[in-house]
């Protein structure tokens, strides 16, 4: 469960347990959950042990399309879902799938999210 910035979330106490392992995690209880304390969001990504093609096919039909719908069935179990779109739509991720959208959705989106910037900086 994702909780505000700095980036904050409440962990299962198993799936904590692996990530302390693996990274250098800022980990404390609060009112009896693990609170792990992240500076990279990637390293709580649920695609971290995923194959790569799923999340870049190649091409749009066909098999493509079964992998992207299984990229972005692990994207709707994952985490950090918000901080990855983000970072897509930022950095103009044009290929794969990020934050559970594909490439033509997450253009779509990027031109609405780009407005919006546009339209708050007046
Ligand atoms: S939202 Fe999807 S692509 Fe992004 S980190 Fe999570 S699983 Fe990976």
């Amino acid at each position: 469960m994702y909780l505000d910035s700095p980036k904050k979330y409440l962990l299962p106490t198993a799936r904590a347990a692996v990530n302390v392992c693996e990274a250098n995690h800022n980990l404390y209880i609060l009112q009896g959950f693990l609170v792990l304390t992240m500076t990279e969001w990637r390293q709580m990504s649920a695609c971290r042990d995923s194959e790569p093609s799923l999340f870049f096919p190649v091409g749009t039909t066909g098999p493509a399309l079964d992998y992207i719908s299984a990229a972005k069935a692990i994207c709707a179990q994952c985490s950090v879902r918000e901080d990855c779109l983000q970072y897509a739509l930022e950095s103009n991720q044009e290929a794969g799938v990020w934050g559970g959208y594909a490439e033509d959705e997450r253009r779509r989106l990027r031109k609405r999210w780009l407005a919006e910037r546009r339209r708050r900086a007046v």
